[in-house]
């Protein structure tokens, strides 16, 4: 039996490197997604294939799960953060809410009926910002706050069909998102001092995590978060 897997936000950073990760396991297929047009520089077509699909389109991520004929594991990974005081504009605030968290939301509504024929699983993708408030970024702390709860919901409404839901909790890891941050020595030396191992993650350190939420070592998990950050959120 082969197992299909569907990385939402899966062309760049993280999602990408979750993409990958799940190639090494044998019998699986996977598909990643993302906004862009078509595969971006750096992607791994020789493993995996790519669509382009935005989870701002309604119509679009239906579309995209009806082509469909199995689905075993699905991870919500797209994300986006405005800078520059944006998302304390309506506007700004709207869009960020609309990709991260009801982006997230239109993929597991459209993928429950494939999830609950084999008994499959969702992982979404919360942040440091699930846990805390961030002076720069509201919507995305929003948005990922709503992530956690969301997260918890579905779990709890989807274990009568046999679907179990969590997240990942990524710290800071180094991604075209956190590229600015990184670049800004004062910012990003605050983020070492307070990570307790001492380094930014990558995006190969939450491989592990979403192989084992996905796994049936994981069989009895539904509903969790789990950080992933070095020890960030402990400190
Ligand atoms: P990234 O920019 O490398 O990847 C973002 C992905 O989202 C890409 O695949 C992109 O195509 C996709 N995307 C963007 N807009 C989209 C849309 N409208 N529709 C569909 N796909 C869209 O960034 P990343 O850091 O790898 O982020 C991946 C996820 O991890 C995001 O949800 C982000 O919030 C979360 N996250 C990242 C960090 C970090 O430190 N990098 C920390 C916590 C959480």
């Amino acid at each position: 039996m082969t197992r299909t897997i569907v990385i939402i936000g899966g062309s760049s950073g993280i999602g990408h490197a979750i993409a990958c990760g799940f190639t090494r396991q044998e019998n699986s297929h996977v598909i990643a997604t993302g906004i862009e047009a078509s595969a971006p520089e750096g992607f791994a077509g020789d493993l995996l294939e790519f669509q382009s699909l935005d989870v701002g389109n309604t119509a679009a991520v239906k579309a995209f799960f009806s082509t469909l004929d199995r689905l075993d594991v699905l991870v919500n990974c797209a994300g986006i953060i405005r800078r520059n005081g944006e998302e304390f504009t309506a506007s700004g605030f709207e869009q960020v809410i609309d990709i991260n968290l009801n982006g997230t939301l239109r993929c597991c509504e459209a993928a429950k009926p494939l999830l609950a024929r084999n008994g499959g699983c969702i992982i979404n993708t919360a942040s440091m910002l699930t846990f805390f408030g961030s002076a720069f970024s509201p919507a995305y702390s929003a948005s990922k706050g709503g992530i956690g709860q969301l997260t918890r919901s579905l779990a709890s409404a989807w274990a009568s069909e046999n679907i179990r839901v969590n997240a990942i909790a990524p710290g800071w890891i180094k991604t075209d998102l956190t590229a600015a941050l990184e670049k800004n020595t004062e910012r990003s030396a605050q983020i070492i001092a307070r990570t307790p191992m001492q380094r930014w993650g990558n995006p190969d350190d939450l491989v592990g995590p979403a192989l084992f939420l996905a796994s049936d070592a994981a069989g009895f998990v539904t509903g969790a978060l789990l950080p992933v950050d070095g020890g960030y959120s402990a400190n």
